[in-house]
């Protein structure tokens, strides 16, 4: 597995320290910035995978950094996590407005914020690089711009949903998501999509899909996946 590499920018030598050892016990690479001046430009040159950010910095406070890595676009992917103290939570909801993903209030249990990591740098995982890429599996075309899909050389009729769906699974072929996952995927559409609502999807894609309805596949008790 590769190593995932954290930037922490944190002034309190000791939270760094305790984070630095934790996380580095925990298998990531740790970088870390003792001011928030010049923190935008590191991690823009760094490209960590993901960034813990303290608030209340000398130079440049964290809202602000937050602010500039998610305007930049060569930043904007890197997930943030803001570190925070009591009596922040309007700057929290700031924060979160702005684009950082989570947040962990000091004093933290170390377990909480390794899992809350881990959360994020999953969900990340799951965001496609290219979502607008034109996709090519198996015989199947699917242009995410055009909200259009071909197989072979015939037009396939989808719903919307129907079509974020498929995009969602194809784009990862062979890895199974579970209906949850589904749900969180394809997110962002005027209306809700349930668990059950995957399933009825699913009969209705394969059955518009024709033969090659076989590409999505039933994993038994955990949920679907698009053929490898
Ligand atoms: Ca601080």
């Amino acid at each position: 597995m590769v190593k995932k590499s954290v930037m922490i920018v944190e002034d309190e030598e000791d939270i760094f320290k305790l984070l630095q050892y934790n996380l580095t016990r925990e298998g990531f690479d740790v970088d870390g910035m003792s001011r928030g001046d010049g923190a935008v430009d590191a991690i823009a040159r760094r490209k960590p995978d993901l960034v813990l950010l303290d608030l209340m910095l000398p130079g440049m406070g964290g809202l602000e950094i937050c602010r500039l890595l998610k305007g930049k676009p060569e930043t904007a992917g890197i997930p943030v996590v803001m570190l925070t103290a009591k009596g922040e939570e309007s700057d929290v909801v700031v924060g979160l407005q702005m684009g950082a993903d989570d947040y962990v209030v000091k004093p933290f249990s170390m377990k909480v914020l390794l899992a809350r990591l881990q959360a994020v740098l999953r969900r990340r995982e799951q965001v496609p690089v290219l979502a607008d890429a034109i996709l090519k599996v198996h015989d199947l075309t699917i242009n995410p711009g055009r909200h259009e899909v071909l197989c072979g050389k015939s037009a396939v009729e989808l719903t919307v949903s129907e079509f974020r769906v498929l995009h969602f699974l194809a784009r990862r072929p062979g890895w199974v998501f579970t209906r949850e996952q589904i749900v969180d995927g394809v997110k962002g559409l005027d209306y809700a999509v349930t668990d059950r609502a995957v399933d009825v999807q699913m009969v209705s894609l394969r059955r518009k899909l024709g033969k090659r309805g076989d590409l999505i596949e039933t994993v038994r008790g955990v949920g679907y996946r698009f053929r490898e």
